[in-house]
């Protein structure tokens, strides 16, 4: 658990998100934005990047579980 100034939750936030990004590879990074993304009326898949519109926890193509 990180301790941090309330000013600093923002900038904090912001790095450890680059941090993070770093690690991935150009197609995950994609990935994961869309993954992120559970308020867009329809979601990618992250395993097979079948478009679906958001509502089952379950990629109805291969039945990765996303909730
Ligand atoms: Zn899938």
């Amino acid at each position: 658990m990180l301790a941090v100034a309330s000013d600093d939750v923002e900038v904090a936030a912001e790095a450890l998100r680059a941090e993070w990004r770093g690690l991935l590879d150009e197609e995950q990074h994609a990935a994961a934005d869309l993954v992120l993304d559970f308020s867009a009326a329809e979601m990618t898949c992250p395993a097979c990047l079948t478009t679906f519109a958001t509502g089952p926890d379950e990629c109805p193509e291969c039945g990765l579980n996303l909730g």
